[in-house]
């Protein structure tokens, strides 16, 4: 396989990462907040009345192969500013990032999970 088309752990942009496509606009998404550097939309298939995901707009594979403290720091603070423009910052909410196999991620382009609207069981499944 040329070196080219190998998974890169960061890179601006992938063709074949669904999530670099919603950020590029090439698959439809209800985006409910974005800035310079994070991407916020709701999951396609909701766990909790909000549930939303929010995404580094460059290609990063996992948070375990992260390494710009400010860039993780934005995409918590967009999963916060969203879980407060929702009503919830009284509430509570959850973030939650899987992290490969165990964790049960299923789409290899960092996402912080936002949940809210319900009691979130713990410690998780
Ligand atoms: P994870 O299991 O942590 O990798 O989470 C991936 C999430 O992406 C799941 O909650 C899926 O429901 C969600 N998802 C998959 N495809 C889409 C899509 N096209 N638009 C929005 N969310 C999606
Ligand atoms: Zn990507």
């Amino acid at each position: 396989m040329p070196a080219a088309v190998l998974p890169q752990p960061s890179s601006p942009v992938s063709d074949s990462c669904l999530f670099c496509r919603i950020v590029a606009g090439e698959i439809p998404a209800q985006i409910v907040a974005q800035n310079e550097t994070c991407v916020a939309f709701r999951d396609l298939s909701p766990q909790a009345p909000l549930h939303v995901l929010v995404v580094p707009r460059q290609h990063l594979a996992s948070l375990g192969v992260a390494t710009d403290p400010a860039l993780i720091g934005e995409v918590a603070l967009l999963a916060a500013q969203v879980a407060r423009e929702a009503g919830y910052a009284e509430r509570g909410f959850r973030t939650v990032v899987n992290d490969g196999a165990d964790a049960g991620q299923t789409v290899h382009h960092l996402h912080m999970h936002v949940l809210a609207g319900r009691p979130l069981a713990w410690p998780p499944g």
